[in-house]
């Protein structure tokens, strides 16, 4: 368990009108950002989608930001997302919205799917250990940070016991700094098809974490060679590539220059609920 979970209640649904206004203007300067950049760069207005980096948030906050016009969220932690599952998902049946309403999370008598319910993309964003897999999959859509064969068949394996199709993002390392998961850029093409061809598994694209440099060419480069694999997978065409469209990419500091060079799938904690306390 993360020291920070001790600290404060993450399943907190109460929070007071200053923090709601500050969230709300945190989002709407995160939109009017990206609206700037998908015009700047030449592309069509809604083209790029924002998901809230909710970690250290709690259900009052994240709900918040929903409130404000988010519409997909990402956690990193399967304990995070077991925490706040529940409360999430009941606050936003109350508003006409689903998340994460999977036929695992129907079987579980929660909010059941409906068309006309708008749904709310849950995604795990963060590192996941095999041993945690059973954790997250009944309540997360797509998981964006698996980053080998290995841990690809273990979540294939656990969809299928559950009858379910996850979504998968496969992670690269394009900065190459020691410190980030993801893949090497080099085995990633062969990695993708691999991944494509697992039951249970929809490989709806790619992720990366920008570089950590002050050098706008270098952190461009990483986020180009991105969107460059993922059109040489889409164009290899192998079975179950064909959905490997999404390139998330961008976060608070770099989610301009990651449009730019073509992100599909935003993902920003710090510009709409301030700096974190915790981690
Ligand atoms: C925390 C986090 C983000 C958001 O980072 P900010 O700099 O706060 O916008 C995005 N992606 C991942 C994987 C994260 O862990």
């Amino acid at each position: 368990m993360t020291a920070y979970m001790d600290h404060k209640d993450l399943a907190n649904e109460i929070i007071d009108t200053e923090r709601t206004r500050q969230i709300a203007d945190g989002v709407h300067r995160v939109l009017d950002t990206i609206a700037q950049a998908e015009a700047d760069a030449g592309r069509k207005a809604g083209s790029v989608r924002l998901l809230a980096a909710t970690k250290t948030r709690d259900v009052g906050e994240i709900m918040a930001a929903i409130d404000a016009g988010v519409r997909m969220i990402g956690e990193n932690r399967p304990q995070e997302v077991v925490a706040k599952a529940a409360g999430l998902q009941r606050l936003c049946a109350e508003r006409g919205l689903s998340l994460s309403a999977t036929d695992a999370a129907a079987e579980q008598s929660l909010p059941t799917p409906n068309a006309n319910v708008a749904h709310i993309p849950f995604h795990l964003i963060g590192q996941l250990q095999a041993n945690k897999i059973g954790k997250v999959l009944p309540v997360v859509n797509t998981i964006e940070s698996v980053d080998s064969i290995d841990l690809a068949e273990k979540i294939s394996r656990r969809a299928v016991m559950h009858g379910i199709n996850v979504g998968v993002l496969l992670e690269v390392n394009e900065s190459g700094e020691a410190s980030k998961s993801g893949c090497d850029p080099a085995h990633a093409i062969l990695l993708a098809q691999r991944i494509g061809s697992l039951d249970g598994i929809e490989l709806q694209g790619l992720m990366t974490i920008g570089a950590h440099v002050d050098d706008e060419r270098t952190i461009r480069r990483g986020f180009a060679h991105l969107r460059k694999t993922r059109d040489q997978i889409l164009d290899a065409g192998a079975p179950g590539t064909e959905h490997c469209t999404e390139l998330s990419m961008g976060m608070t500091h770099d989610m301009a220059l990651a449009i730019a060079e073509g992100s599909t799938i935003v993902r920003v904690g710090t510009a709409i609920f301030g700096e974190r306390a915790f981690i």
